[in-house]
């Protein structure tokens, strides 16, 4: 898949992300033609291809961050029942792909955190954010917040714990490859909620699954295997 949308612009990588049905949602669309991918990939930035950012982690190929998305979109966007959505973001690694979850959650309070476990990643991340007039306006009116931790246990932002799901996720997109669906990941998404999650799911430890966990309205979890990928491990961070 990778390669075929790539081109020679922003506007281009996005309209061929489209045209091969890798982005079917007009406003995913929108989002994706807002954010610059040159912020934030050091090389080759219009291509359909994933590229190394430092400290072993990687910027994905711009057609697995559609995927992503696509899937978590009833989670991503304003509804009348939840005005603002809250999004946590593991392994944020460039910031891509926070910025582009950011345009999504909507002006009326909705808030995504980028969490990484190298704090230069994190400030990587905010650095890229700042490069563009928007990405300011986010970081400024914390619509958009980098942090560091340990993400196979989750993240709780201290000042969103005011209401009854005491800080919960309504989405959350884990950009590394975990060992098992953390039950702290589980236990952190709102209901409903949905969470994309590549894991090393072969016996052998040869292979890795995405898989879309997602809580209903009554707080029931369902698991869905959606296709095989290519992750760095969701692990320790690497020794100084
Ligand atoms: N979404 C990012 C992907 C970066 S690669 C992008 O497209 O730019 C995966 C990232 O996961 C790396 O930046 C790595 O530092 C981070 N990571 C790995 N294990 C982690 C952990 N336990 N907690 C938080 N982040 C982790």
């Amino acid at each position: 898949m990778a390669w075929y949308s790539s081109g020679g612009s922003n506007a281009e990588l996005v309209e061929n992300l489209w045209r091969n049905g890798l982005i079917k949602e007009e406003r995913v669309k929108e989002a994706f033609l807002k954010v610059d991918r040159a912020h934030y990939a050091p090389t080759s930035p219009y291509s359909d291809s994933p590229q190394p950012i430092g400290h072993a982690a990687t910027i994905s190929a711009p057609h697995m961050h559609a995927t992503a998305i696509e899937h978590l979109l009833p989670s991503l966007l304003p509804s009348p029942s939840r005005p603002a959505p809250r999004v946590l973001d593991i392994g944020s690694g460039s910031g891509y792909l926070t910025h582009v979850l950011a345009e999504l959650v909507g002006s009326e309070g909705g808030t995504v955190v980028g969490l990484e476990h190298i704090p230069a990643l994190r400030d990587l991340g905010a650095r890229n954010m700042a490069k563009s007039a928007e990405g300011r306006d986010f970081l400024e009116t914390g619509r958009v917040r980098f942090r560091v931790g340990d993400g196979r246990k989750g993240w709780r932002e201290t000042t969103m714990g005011e209401d009854k799901d005491e800080g919960k996720w309504d989405a959350i997109h884990v950009g590394a490859s975990a060992r098992e669906i953390h039950k702290e990941l589980i236990d952190q998404l709102r209901s409903p909620g949905r969470m994309f999650v590549p894991v090393d799911d072969d016996e052998m430890g040869l292979g890795q699954h995405v898989w879309l966990v997602q809580k209903g309205e009554d707080g029931e979890v369902s698991k869905r295997r959606l296709f095989g990928v290519r992750y760095v491990p969701l692990g320790d961070p690497p020794r100084a």
